[in-house]
């Protein structure tokens, strides 16, 4: 199975998409995943993305995209992939769609999920992250996946772990603006992207508003 997940930042994106995972067992490959682990390590490809992350703004798309298309060659991809947070634009798009085709690979599913830039700005400053596992969903502002209390302490409510931890992009909000400002962007930004395989396969769409078990019904129903 080849997926494609879209979603502004902030509209459970991640945590549908470990849903997504779960059920067809395919690897979640995430742009910004991959970036922070490099940041972390400090390896090259970190350096360069360091200063456009921190501003919310896009890696350039010669660095992203071989970065993309080669980590989609390894083992792990074999029986197929869950690709979120790529592609964010027009260029992009094109780049795996071209991929893709010369591969002779499917893309099984396009998922969108449909969100007001109002309410994923609230959701984006409550995310809080967990050191164990990032697919461990938390938010201090949705009651169906806030953080559980452990010795007046917060935790991951999946795991227990009392490392939970903000994005600093996720709490300066010039950040969140500008990383909303690409995502709507109809003309060239990531909307123009869902567009481009609206045209050429069917996008499933989701109603981001409901509550997480609402949207993970609606997409597993959609799947199926
Ligand atoms: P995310 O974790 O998806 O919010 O991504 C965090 C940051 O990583 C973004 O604000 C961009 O700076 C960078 N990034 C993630 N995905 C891409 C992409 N497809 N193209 C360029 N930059 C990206």
């Amino acid at each position: 199975m080849n997926i494609i997940i879209f979603g502004p930042n902030g509209s459970g994106k991640g945590t549908q998409g470990a849903v997504v995972q779960k059920k067809f067992a395919v690897p979640h490959i995430e742009t910004g995943v991959i970036f922070r682990e490099n940041i972390k390590k400090g390896t090259e490809l970190g350096k360069k993305a360091k200063g456009y992350i921190d501003k919310g703004e896009l890696v350039p798309d010669d660095i992203t995209v071989p970065m993309i298309l080669d980590r989609l060659k390894e083992p792990d991809c074999a029986k197929g992939w869950l690709l979120d947070g790529f592609p964010r634009n027009l260029a992009q798009a094109e780049a795996i769609w071209a991929a893709l085709e010369k591969a002779k690979m499917k893309l099984d599913y396009v998922i969108e999920i449909v969100l007001d830039r109002e309410t994923s700005k609230k959701r984006i400053m409550g995310r809080r992250l967990c050191a164990t596992d990032n697919n461990h969903p938390n938010n201090i502002f949705i009651d169906a996946i806030k953080p559980s209390m452990k010795d007046g302490k917060m935790v991951c409510r999946v795991c227990g772990d009392d490392r939970l931890t903000t994005r600093a992009d996720d709490q300066d909000e010039d950040a969140i603006d500008k990383r909303h400002g690409i995502y709507y962007d109809a003309e060239t930004g990531t909307l123009s992207a869902v567009k481009y395989f609206k045209d050429r396969v069917k996008v499933i769409e989701l109603d981001g508003l409901p509550g997480v078990k609402e949207v993970s019904e609606d997409l597993i129903k959609k799947l199926s």
